[in-house]
């Protein structure tokens, strides 16, 4: 892990209703990402985590704030972002039975990044090193010529990490990569996502639900509750040391492999209430009316992250002094 590539700067994404509602899908989150490195960004579904990711790559619009890719402000660039811009922020969707156009051979669909961001390809080269990048993540060339539909589950999601690769990117952003296949082929797709990481330097905001899954991928974790942050640290303080109830209340939870880690985990706190409704946040501390340890001030006013260890912060009235 070397220097920052990325840095979201109190971003906010509203997206208002009508009669004067507003989603409020993310609101003043900070996070950082470095290059080589994993940070699993982790959320139950509503968190806002998806709304990042599309900010990311430029498919929504900020309300406010900075996303600031290697020193330059891509929030200011807007829709203007330039051709290396998009080309080195790549994402990888949940679905890839979606993300794949059903009429197009897999050759195809990979030809059309290479087509975007490899100008100086001839057709024929670009022919060829679709099958190069099927290679590269492990499934073979012959498949080129194959439609989607005639593919498995784990083989069509590793094809959208060849299409993503495809443009060189240094900021891969997975959105639920391996939610949507069976536990056996999800190993085969993170194992190779590993691999690609450490060959390329790649760096990764690898957004999930899926909590124990970040303890064996992530370099860092980050918590985020109804389009706020709740906690950041480093994967094993985080899983050894987790300090906002709400963090404690996801671990909690988990399934564990290892006796040892059985006993790092919070005694069992039972999930109280839903997640509230983001046209809804509660005033003050958004967890409140879930939190068993909240104090009157946690109804009133809204915690602010604080830094309580080298590279652990947590947003709550308990770490306030
Ligand atoms: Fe609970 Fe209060 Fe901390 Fe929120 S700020 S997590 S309500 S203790």
């Amino acid at each position: 892990m070397t220097g920052k590539i990325l840095e979201i700067k109190r971003l906010k994404k509203y997206f208002p209703l009508k009669n004067r509602l507003v989603v409020k899908a993310i609101d003043g989150v900070d996070l950082e990402l470095y290059e080589g490195e994993t940070l699993g960004l982790v959320g139950e579904s509503g968190s806002g985590k998806s709304t990042i990711a599309y900010m990311l790559v430029g498919m929504y619009e900020a309300t406010e704030g900075d996303i600031v890719y290697k020193g330059e402000n891509l929030t200011q660039a807007g829709i203007y972002r330039t051709l290396r811009q998009k080309r080195e922020i790549q994402i990888v969707f949940q679905d890839p039975g979606s993300s794949l156009n059903p009429k197009r051979t897999v050759r195809k669909s990979l030809m059309v990044p290479l087509a975007v961001h490899d100008k100086g390809l001839s057709r024929e080269q670009a022919y060829r090193r679709a099958e190069e990048l099927l290679e590269e993540v492990g499934l073979p060339g012959e498949f080129a010529d194959k439609y989607p539909h005639t593919l498995g589950g784990g083989e069509r999601q590793l094809i959208s990490v060849a299409r993503a690769l495809a443009s060189r990117p240094s900021l891969l952003v997975l959105d639920e990569p391996t939610s949507a296949l069976d536990v056996s082929i999800q190993a085969k797709v993170i194992g190779k996502l590993v691999e690609l990481q450490r060959e390329r330097n790649l760096s990764y905001l690898f957004i999930t639900h899926d909590l124990s899954l970040m303890r064996n991928v992530a370099d860092r974790v980050a918590i985020l509750y109804l389009g706020r942050m709740c906690e950041q640290a480093r994967t094993s303080e985080f899983f050894e040391k987790p300090r906002h109830p709400y963090t404690q209340m996801l671990l909690s939870s988990i399934p564990v492999a290892t006796a040892e880690e059985e006993m790092l985990k919070p005694a069992k706190i039972l999930s109280s209430g839903e997640i509230p409704s983001p046209v809804n946040v509660p005033m003050g501390c958004s967890f409140h009316l879930r939190c068993r340890e909240k104090m009157p001030i946690c109804r009133e006013a809204r915690p602010q992250m604080r830094e309580i260890a080298p590279g652990h912060s947590v947003c709550c009235h308990l770490y306030e002094q």
